[in-house]
């Protein structure tokens, strides 16, 4: 994805034109990634830009500072007013929302005691994050030979920038192996996740998902998805999955606020169910942008306008 170059970037409390919004080299998380961050779209509705799961990312952005212990000088209202100030002085219709939370400069060492906690908000013009015609074609994958991270090393709830090194090599290797994405076991050898978003299999007409503690990211969409799903009479299992389920599964498909819903067609060459999206997936996809784009009720409140006080 190319950036773009004009603009303004939110900073400590500040818009600043994009080319300011700088940090030191010796910044502690350029170092040591003491940083989290949340990624989050804003669709294009009858009513104007609209952020979907604002409440949501902002609420686990603050878990996650909670998890690694970075001390956020903003409370959920305020970050939340200034993601949509952003959008604003940005003058998008539909844009990606990208805050980070971070240790800035001021001390350097393991130890982030002292390092200063800053937070940034960027938003920028992003459409899909595989191409438009993966949502109907779906994505080939594979089996990673990288695992992610077992419970008691990187936390895996937190979206901590740390943990986005395993998110890398994961991708690296799949698309050097051909594939589009890759699907991470856990430390255990059960179906964890892709390098950036939540597995769904459909068999015989029920949907199963690895549970929160599988060393995923409880993903936004992923609810969403759950709820989707379940208003329309689908069951949603939340369980440990073993790897052979993905030869067997009906359909597959990831969920991500950049991968929203994506078909999986194959894995490790392996046609999934007909090698085709399947009519479940089908389904959420269409319940999903039908809500995102306000063609359909949000009586669940998921999107907040940008433009009027929610
Ligand atoms: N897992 C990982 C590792 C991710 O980076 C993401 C993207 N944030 C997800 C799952 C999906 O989460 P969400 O639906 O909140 O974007």
């Amino acid at each position: 994805m190319e950036l773009p170059t004009g603009g303004s970037i939110w900073l400590d409390g500040e818009l600043v034109p994009w080319d300011e919004a700088r940090i030191h080299v010796l910044s502690h998380v350029v170092h040591y990634g003491s940083g989290v961050f949340e990624g989050i779209r804003c669709y294009a509705t009858s009513r104007g830009p609209a952020v979907l799961g604002l409440a949501q990312h902002v609420r686990r952005l603050r878990f996650s500072c909670r998890i690694i212990e970075l001390p956020l000088k903003f409370d959920d209202a305020a970050i939340s007013a200034a993601i949509r100030e952003t959008i604003r002085a940005n003058g998008h219709t539909a844009c990606y929302i990208r805050p980070l939370a971070f240790r800035g400069y001021g001390k350097l060492g393991v130890d982030p005691t002292g390092a200063p906690a800053q937070l940034m908000i960027a938003t920028y013009p992003f459409d899909s994050l595989h191409g438009r015609a993966a949502l109907e074609q779906g994505l080939d994958v594979g089996v990673s030979s990288w695992r992610r991270m077992a419970p008691d090393t990187h936390p895996a709830m937190a979206k901590a920038v740390g943990n986005y090194l395993n998110s890398q090599l994961v991708l690296l290797e799949a698309k050097r192996h051909g594939y589009h994405e890759a699907v991470v076991l856990d430390v255990d050898g059960y179906v964890s996740e892709g390098s950036g978003q939540n597995i769904f299999l459909v068999q015989d007409g029920v949907l199963y998902t690895p549970s929160v503690g599988d060393s995923i990211l409880a993903g936004i969409t992923r609810d969403l998805v759950m709820e989707l799903a379940r208003d329309r009479g689908y069951s949603v299992v939340e369980q440990r999955i073993a790897r052979e389920r993905l030869y067997t599964a009906d359909e597959i498909f990831f969920t991500g606020t950049a991968t929203e819903i994506t078909p999986v067609r194959n894995v490790d060459g392996r046609p999934v169910g007909s090698g085709a999206r399947g009519p479940v997936t089908e389904a959420l996809q269409a319940a999903f942008f039908d809500l995102v784009t306000g063609r359909a009720g949000d009586s669940r409140g998921w999107l907040t306008p940008v433009q009027a006080e929610p």
